[in-house]
């Protein structure tokens, strides 16, 4: 009886042994199946413009202004991110932000022309299939990045220009506004000055771009899923003759995105990103020499368009999350956040 006893007992304290140790197991297996999967990198990374701004020439309060604005675009896209969202409707909710932001040379706040208006161009491309769409001339569309993308999904065509674009903008009900709804009085000086300048052949002033400052915006993404997405808005540069067209929404030159290497957003003087097929050179140089995003951008800004003064920068995102953001000019209004928790909004060199 009480071998039999003894025997029941060991066979309880066995038994709960067991069930201790199929928990314990269940536990550590999750525990250990959730470090080996790698958590999908994504990321966002934007700019608002490449010029000659040097921290002296501005006040705390306009710093903190713009400052603020950047890290209001980087939260707004990081969040689509976040929640499993698209990197192409994460660049476009960025772009938004910024847009119709005065402070920057997009949506309201953009440059004159030298006739008084203002002109927009925008475009967007997705790295997934190498699809873009792209706008220029345009002077009533709230939101160009919305009718790049708009051409690019609604249309069969890249590129539509003036009238022709806003008439398709109608039939997308993308919002239409008065074209004074982007006048800004620093913007409207800023072309009598050089106008000033212009008047008295003060070539050396001319030359130097010193008040273009451009100021356009641009943002690239990596999603969850590994597709990469760019777009680029801009009202070009200050005292343009009508109906130039900039390097923004031409494909390869202003804004380019392939999920082979990166996605990348210009900004600068637009004619030598254009002659240089800027954003297309960096992923070329990816894609054929296998160079890293940073080796690539900075081979182009740093040195190619530096020889011939080509005054810019790009800010760039690979597919595995890595961030480049060059520039040759003073400064650059930039910014990034990604999902290994590092987000950085600067202005300056350094
Ligand atoms: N790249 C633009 C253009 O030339 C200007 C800028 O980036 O500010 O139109």
């Amino acid at each position: 009886m009480n071998k039999f006893l003894e025997l029941k007992t060991i066979s309880l304290f066995l038994f709960l042994i067991s069930i201790i140790l199929v928990f314990w197991c269940s536990d550590s297996t999750h525990k250990s199946s959730d470090a080996e999967i790698p958590s999908k990198p994504f990321g966002i990374v934007i700019h608002g413009g490449a010029g000659n701004m040097e921290r002296a020439n501005y006040s705390v309060e306009q710093i903190a202004a713009y400052k603020e604005r950047l890290n209001a675009a980087l939260t707004k896209g990081y969040s689509v991110l976040e929640n499993g969202g698209t990197a192409l409707d994460a660049v476009e909710q960025t772009i938004i932000v910024l847009e119709n932001s005065p402070l920057f040379n997009a949506g309201k706040g953009a440059v004159f022309t030298n006739n008084g208006l203002n002109e927009l161009d925008a475009a967007i491309m997705d790295g997934s299939n190498l699809n873009a769409g792209a706008v220029a001339g345009v002077t009533t569309i709230k939101n160009p990045i919305k009718l790049a993308r708009a051409v690019m999904e609604k249309s069969k065509h890249v590129m539509m220009i003036g009238k022709g674009a806003e008439i398709f903008a109608a039939e997308q009900n993308i919002e239409i506004v008065d074209p004074s709804y982007f006048r800004t009085e620093e913007r409207w000086k800023a072309l009598q000055k050089i106008k000033m300048h212009e008047q008295n052949k003060d070539e050396s002033y001319l030359n130097n771009n010193y008040d273009y400052k451009f100021g356009t915006v641009g943002c690239a993404a990596l999603d969850i899923n590994g597709n990469l997405a760019a777009g680029t808005s801009t009202g070009g540069m200050t005292n343009k003759k009508y109906g130039r067209v900039g390097d923004v929404p031409i494909i390869g030159a202003g804004t380019y995105a392939n999920n082979n290497t990166c996605a990348l957003s210009a900004t600068g003087h637009g004619e030598f990103f254009i002659r240089n097929v800027v954003t297309h050179d960096i992923s070329a140089l990816m894609e054929y020499k296998n160079l890293s995003l940073k080796e690539a951008a900075n081979e182009v800004v740093m040195k190619k368009l530096v020889q011939q003064k080509g005054g810019g920068g790009v800010i760039g995102i690979d597919k595995a999350g890595n961030i480049t953001m060059p520039f040759n000019t003073k400064g650059m209004f930039r910014g990034f956040k990604t999902s290994d928790g590092k987000s950085v909004v600067k202005i300056f060199r350094d």
